[in-house]
């Protein structure tokens, strides 16, 4: 058998009735199969399945579910496939099953086309895959070491080519009835404008508690010091938060408060090859740079400031295993951060110029952009950042920001507002209060990522609806996401939040 799709003729005029249309009646397919040609599985042939179908069958639980055997005989019981997981690691996160006696558990899925996967893409010793429980394949292998393994291939629903077009075509765009939880059905019911009024207040509540952080930090090592944990551990974004706020501590004290800001006169510029060589230094990433580099280069120029005060610093170098870098997007890489990180420690404080830029008078865009000037400073043309993504990496055909607009949103929300909000509520300024509130409520919306995608799948299903593009409601989300599916896992156990969508005023009783 063959998943083909039945031979397609080329497209020709007269395919359809004629006089009654003016295309032939199967042009849209017959050109579609013509310009994308289908896959094609010769079925026991050995030809190799493709992952992404193995990855749907999974996800959308194409398969005999009553009668899954593993290869060591074990029965499996699938409770929850998982969450796909699209970036580095595990295909499924949070997977619950039952294998032959043994309690639920719960853990990632592995989908790999053969056994031999889980050695040959270095599974076996990649600690990101320690919590896996179930590796997936399509055929049963001769030999087999752990994890316990399942073999798609005899348990399929239909023969792969009936399965062919579906998996191709349809799988891609579908949600599978998995991910929505039990709270989808009944927010379905409420009217759009309670929902934004819920979100809303999940996220005033978000605000206060980063706030209430930045307080108790404040309270240990000063508002600026604060200020710059929060925004170093926000330019870690996810992977790398802890080492970048490391970086923070180590170094807060030698901030000068009389360093101006200016990257463009001599001193600054030297300021800040000092302040990336530190940090870079610290973060255990300068290494001399061989003689088969060439010339002056940017890493020579860091390399010949760090030495000189290495020595100083020797106990506090991270060690390489802190920093996570596989599944790093290149405008996130640690290297960049560091290098705006050292642009803001050139600069001096920045509590002050946070403090200036709330009190301006600037609305909506304009107080983004503004925003973005103060923890962006301009680079100069021949800046090595603006053309290279890392220290090594080669030179890029368009110049790149250091920051962005998605992450300057990022950091606006989690860090600079709240951390503003703790400063204004410790003076008793109610004024600056409602400034800083309605800044945080009218933020435009933060680009969409995996954590909002999963949160608004969960809690809305396939049919999201459209909401306002607001940075706030986003973090309203990934409030009820932390505070209730966090601790709940994939079959929302135990969670309580269908009750209080209930008791919204035009929630559904149940
Ligand atoms: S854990 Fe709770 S809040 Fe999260 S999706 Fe399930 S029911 Fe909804």
């Amino acid at each position: 058998m063959n998943g083909q799709l039945p031979p397609s003729s080329a497209p020709q005029a007269g395919d359809g009735p004629e006089g009654l249309a003016i295309l032939p009646e199967h042009f849209y397919l017959n050109w579609s199969r013509r310009l994308r040609p289908p896959v094609v599985i010769q079925e026991n042939s050995g030809q190799a399945v493709p992952e992404r179908w193995l990855q749907q069958i999974w996800w959308h639980q194409r398969i005999l579910r009553d009668k899954l055997t593993l290869i060591d005989g074990r029965s499996l019981q699938v409770l929850h496939p998982g969450f796909w997981n699209r970036e580095a690691g595990p295909d499924f996160r949070e997977a619950v099953l039952r294998i032959g006696d043994a309690a639920a558990t719960t853990g990632d899925v592995e989908v790999d086309r053969a056994e031999s996967g889980w050695r040959s893409h270095g599974h076996a010793e990649n600690p990101a895959y320690t919590r896996v429980i179930l590796h997936v394949v399509w055929k049963p292998p001769i030999t087999h070491q752990a994890p316990p393994l399942l073999a798609l291939e005899p348990y399929l629903e239909a023969p792969l080519h009936e399965m062919a077009d579906w998996l191709e075509d349809v799988a891609p765009s579908l949600l599978p009835a998995s991910v929505p939880g039990r709270c989808a059905a009944p927010l379905a019911g409420v009217s759009t404008a309670a929902t934004i009024e819920l979100l809303t207040q999940a996220a005033r509540i978000r605000l206060k508690r980063k706030a209430g952080d930045f307080s108790l930090r404040a309270r240990h090592v000063g508002w600026e010091a604060a200020l710059l944990e929060g925004l170093m551990s926000g330019l870690g974004y996810r992977h790398n938060v802890w080492p970048m706020r490391r970086l923070a501590e180590l170094t807060a004290d030698r901030i000068r408060p009389d360093a101006s800001p200016s990257t463009t006169d001599e001193s600054g510029a030297k300021r800040i090859i000092g302040w990336e060589a530190r940090l870079l230094g610290l973060a255990g990433m300068l290494s001399e740079p061989t003689r088969t580099q060439g010339g002056p280069s940017h890493l020579r120029t860091l390399w010949d400031a760090w030495w000189q005060e290495r020595a100083a610093w020797q106990e506090q170098i991270l060690p390489a295993s802190v920093w996570r870098l596989a599944g790093v997007r290149p405008a996130n890489h640690p290297h960049r951060r560091l290098a705006l990180g050292a642009r803001w420690m050139a600069g001096g404080p920045l509590g002050d110029r946070m403090v200036d830029w709330l009190n301006g008078d600037v609305q909506g865009k304009a107080g983004a952009a503004e925003l973005r000037a103060i923890l962006e400073p301009i680079e100069p043309e021949d800046s090595h950042w603006r053309w290279h993504w890392t220290l090594r990496s080669p030179h890029l055909s368009r110049s790149q920001p250091l920051l962005g607009e998605g992450r300057t949103t990022d950091l606006a929300v989690n860090t600079v507002l709240p951390w503003l909000w703790a400063r204004a509520s410790t003076g008793d300024r109610p004024s600056l209060i409602q400034e800083i509130e309605r800044r945080y409520f009218a933020w435009p919306a933060a680009e969409d990522n995996a954590i909002l995608r999963h949160g608004r799948q969960r809690l809305m299903g396939a049919a999201a609806r459209r909401l306002p593009g607001r940075a706030a409601l986003q973090q309203g989300l990934i409030q009820i996401n932390r505070e209730f599916c966090e601790s709940a896992g994939a079959l929302c156990s135990g969670c309580r939040f269908p009750e209080m969508v209930a008791a919204m005023p035009d929630g559904n009783p149940h």
